[in-house]
């Protein structure tokens, strides 16, 4: 028993310190969507696939547009893999938790996507 105590007293914590730290994601790790609409053609083969029905396609500067309802996103990444233009990727980013659902709405809008969700 003293062996084992020993043993654990000189072993690295299991836990780490985030928030306090940065929390390090590991490879391939599928986060916060990063939508490109420069490479999007409207299909809406995202939205059709979607198991979570969190696409919807709008209408933004005349294009028709995938708006990502995070709060209803399983972070599958069907859409990423339906997309014909490799359009949606994935990010790192994770800290995506808001007191309102409305926080938790990215928009497509020109060239980027809007949201309070936004990446840092
Ligand atoms: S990651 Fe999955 S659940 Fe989330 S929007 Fe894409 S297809 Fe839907
Ligand atoms: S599947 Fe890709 S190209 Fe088609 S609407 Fe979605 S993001 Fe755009």
């Amino acid at each position: 028993m003293i062996k084992e105590l020993l043993s654990q007293l000189f072993k690295k914590p299991a836990t780490s310190k985030y928030p306090f730290v940065k929390a390090e994601v590991p490879e391939g790790f599928r986060g916060k969507q990063v939508y490109d609409a420069n490479l999007c053609i409207s299909c809406g083969l995202c939205s059709r696939d979607c198991p979570a029905k969190a696409i919807e396609m709008v209408e933004v500067d005349g294009k028709r547009s995938p708006l990502f309802h995070l709060d209803l996103c399983v972070f599958c990444y069907q859409c990423a893999e339906s997309c014909p233009r490799n359009a949606i990727k994935s990010s790192e980013f994770f800290e995506l938790a808001a007191i309102n659902k409305s926080d938790l709405v990215l928009k497509p809008e020109g060239n980027a996507q809007k949201g309070k969700c936004e990446q840092q």
